[in-house]
């Protein structure tokens, strides 16, 4: 079960990885119970790793960031998410600094992207409203253009990060003549904003350790240099540019959350017994391990494969939503047989696989439901 690495892995990468998995270990794992307490993640926490070196490692050093590619930062995500550490949102973190990568001025790069690396200001996605979710187009959160500035009124909801945010990736209405064309994208400095309010911390299923929140806006002032990439109505095209790197970012993690889960649960039937021998003997427990084994292998080649497409430049949308959908349908599945040869305590939230099964059911609805996924790749059929 072991003896499988993945292709893209090198003795460098080897060497991140184990410095990464030492950090979890020592410096967040610890935590993660305090943090699913509070309903969110330390302000410090994202300091110290960035001073430990390990945010934006795909952002080049010019930029403050590691300067490797997504195999770089695709480690963090599995060393967090085999552990369950599912409140440190690092993925929308390195989503926004993406964008602004992607589609920011040399002024803005330089702005944001080394405080972000820094963890001194940290990302959230501001797009989901109350009023549209899968229908990004329907986005009403309005900026108006006013002299030097953006005036900003509306809401969001459902937002990662949202309570401990300093700089969000904000989607607004430039233009309310035209569905599409009328969106763009503001870079929001939250500390100290005028008419800038975090509303409730929203109670959830799972993730708990997740401060995801509603945001409001009331005659809020942004500079107009904060539009990303400077060009009004650009909106649409820049969020289509990057939802493959987002979805695959939530199918790496679904893929380590798999692993993890089978690894405790390998574990956990070994060492209990029920009719005097182990868990592990009977053939049910045999038969149902080499089926979530498999599954989580399968699945794991296919992210592999995904992981050197974005590599190369060459990940498409269909190939991307394909991982999302079904990797987090089958982490669901897989995770719920863990639970299963858990008995009676892999009901209980003090199990690793308790909180995972309950941490991965949003991974079907957030990022693109998995329905708008299959809506994506039936398209290109
Ligand atoms: C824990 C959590 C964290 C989140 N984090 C963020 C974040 O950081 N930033 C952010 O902007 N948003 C975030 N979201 C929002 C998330 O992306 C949306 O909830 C998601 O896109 C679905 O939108 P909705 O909730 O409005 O559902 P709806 O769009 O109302 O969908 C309801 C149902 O209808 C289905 N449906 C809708 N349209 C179609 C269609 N065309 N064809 C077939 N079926 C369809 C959906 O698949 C779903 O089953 C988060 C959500 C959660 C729960």
């Amino acid at each position: 079960m072991n003896s499988y690495v993945s292709p893209w892995m090198d003795d460098d990468l080897h060497m991140l990885r184990e410095a990464i998995s030492r950090y979890v270990e020592s410096e967040m794992l610890p935590k993660e119970p305090k943090w699913r307490a509070q309903h969110h993640v330390d302000r410090e926490a994202w300091r110290a790793a960035g001073e430990a070196g390990f945010l934006l490692l795909d952002v080049p050093q010019e930029y403050g960031g590691g300067g490797g590619d997504f195999r770089h930062e695709a480690l963090l995500y599995e060393e967090l998410n085999r552990r369950g550490i599912s409140g440190f949102g690092q993925g929308v973190h390195s989503i926004a600094a993406h964008y602004v990568l992607n589609y920011g001025s040399e002024e803005q790069k330089q702005r944001w992207l080394p405080r972000m690396a820094r963890g001194e200001l940290i990302g959230a996605i501001a797009m989901t409203e109350p009023g549209a979710g899968s229908d990004l187009k329907g986005i009403r959160t309005r900026a108006e253009r006013d002299g030097d500035h953006y005036v900003v009124n509306g809401s969001k909801i459902f937002i990662t990060n949202g309570s401990i945010a300093t700089i969000l990736m904000l989607v607004v209405r430039t233009d309310a003549s035209d569905r599409s064309r009328g969106l763009s994208i503001l870079m929001v400095e939250t500390e100290n904003l005028a008419g800038y309010r975090v509303g409730r911390v929203l109670d959830k299923m799972g993730l708990t350790a997740q401060d995801t929140s509603e945001l409001f806006f009331e005659d809020v002032r942004v500079a107009a240099d904060c539009l990303l990439g400077g060009e009004e109505g650009k909106g649409m095209h820049q969020l289509m540019g990057d939802l493959p790197y987002e979805r695959l970012t939530i199918a790496i993690g679904g893929v380590a959350a798999m692993e993890g889960a089978v690894a405790e649960t390998v574990r956990y039937v070994n060492e209990r017994k029920a009719f005097g021998q182990s868990i592990a003997s009977f053939q049910n427990t045999r038969f149902k391990l080499a089926e979530v084994v498999t599954r989580t292998r399968v699945a794991r080649t296919f992210v592999d494969s995904c992981i050197s497409q974005l590599v190369e430049g060459s990940l498409d949308t269909e190939t991307a939503a394909m991982a999302k959908w079904w990797i987090t349908d089958t982490q669901q599945e897989v995770i719920d047989e863990c639970v299963q040869l858990h008995g009676g305590y892999g009901y209980m939230n003090e199990y690793l696989v308790c909180r995972m099964f309950a941490d991965s059911r949003v991974q079907r609805i957030y990022g693109g439901t998995n329905e708008i996924m299959k809506e994506l790749i039936s398209r290109s059929i």
